[in-house]
């Protein structure tokens, strides 16, 4: 198949190109931009051989079966409905849009149009979000009492635009890492948070949006989660921790784009090492939506994961700007 990739940035640039190409027979024929300067450039340094500002070039190419979306947020909806309209599968960058109206609008059209729609939440993609999940599956801590994901990093200074000063590009480190908490929730606990309270801060980092924020969400089951996100905490490393009746599940160093960290299982019967695979994250991402676009399975995170994800991060922020508590409302989904 061959891919369009939308956006000349850095996320393409160091995980997708190689996810895609390592998918047998997968090739990234297109790079789109804004900027003709940027995406000529782009396009020599990655050895992509068709470079366009124009989206509708790259689109009315028959040969172009699958393209990925990784521009700044605001862009997202747009391109991905003239991608759809184009008969395309997408996988598209997280947060799927800059509202959930947005993020509805392009799950539904991918629906009626019948191509396959991806949120690329790379998470549980890894081999320790899927040992982690199938520890609670499977009932080694028994009923889950409650969910700590420490997700408070710093943003590095290449990636120091947009998301710290433009709230119109959709920055913040609400939109871009409470998404990925939220699908991770649903993810290892297999059920959607009903309510959420939150506060945000500016800690050094944000102008004019929110570079801190920590919250607390109510699960139907009457599990407890709290999550903490930052972009200006270089030393506080990353990781999660679920807690049930019969055990604790602690997993360090896991909210990362890379196949790395510890987990351990605590239980009656003591402390053990869980292993886990080291594979690619994002290679397994592409491989699961590729599968899906063939007509085998789902992508590993669809668009219906994409809504939910982008919901539970407006929540947070209005229960934030607010102090009221926010009963969280999914759009149909
Ligand atoms: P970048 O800032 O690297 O790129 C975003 C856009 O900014 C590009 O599409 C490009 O626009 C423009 N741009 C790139 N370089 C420059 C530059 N030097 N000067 C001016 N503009 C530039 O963003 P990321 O790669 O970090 O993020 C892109 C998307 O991917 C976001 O939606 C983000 O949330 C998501 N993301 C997802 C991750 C995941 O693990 N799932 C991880 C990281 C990001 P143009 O295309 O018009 O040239």
């Amino acid at each position: 198949m061959h891919w369009a990739f939308v956006g000349a940035s850095t996320i393409a640039a160091q995980h997708m190109l190689n996810a895609v190409r390592r998918q047998p027979g997968h090739i990234v024929t297109w790079i789109v931009s804004n900027s003709p300067d940027r995406v000529q450039t782009w396009a020599a340094e990655h050895d992509v051989p068709n470079a366009t500002t124009d989206l509708q070039q790259a689109l009315t190419d028959p040969s172009v079966g699958a393209v990925y979306i990784s521009s700044t947020n605001e862009k997202h909806h747009a391109q991905a409905m003239a991608a759809i309209a184009a008969g395309k599968h997408v996988l598209c960058e997280k947060p799927l849009g800059m509202t959930q109206d947005e993020a509805v609008e392009m799950v539904r059209a991918a629906q009626d149009a019948g191509v396959t729609f991806g949120t690329n939440h790379h998470l549980r993609c890894s081999g320790s979000h899927r040992a982690v999940r199938e520890l609670i599956a499977s009932g080694r801590i028994g009923k889950v009492l409650s969910l700590r994901i420490h997700h408070a990093v710093h943003l590095p200074d290449n990636l120091q635009g947009w998301r710290i000063n433009s709230a119109d590009a959709g920055g913040g480190v609400i939109p871009d890492i409470v998404v990925h908490d939220a699908d991770v929730t649903r993810f290892l606990l297999q059920e959607d948070p009903a309510s959420v309270v939150a506060q945000m801060t500016s800690s050094g980092m944000g102008q004019g949006v929110e570079d801190s924020c920590m919250s607390v969400w109510s699960m139907p089951s009457g599990a407890m989660v709290m999550t903490h996100e930052s972009f200006t905490h270089p030393f506080a490393g990353s990781g999660l921790e679920v807690h049930g009746t019969e055990g604790s599940i602690f997993a360090k160093g896991v909210m990362t784009q890379r196949p790395v960290g510890e987990i351990t299982l605590v239980t009656e019967a003591g402390s053990e090492d869980v292993p886990f695979s080291d594979h690619d994250l994002y290679v397994q991402g592409v491989s699961d939506f590729v599968a899906a676009a063939s007509g085998q399975g789902r992508p590993a995170a669809d668009g219906p994961d994409g809504v939910k994800s982008l919901s539970v991060a407006l929540s947070v922020r209005e229960a934030a700007a607010t102090g009221q508590r926010v009963n969280i409302n999914y759009g149909g989904f």
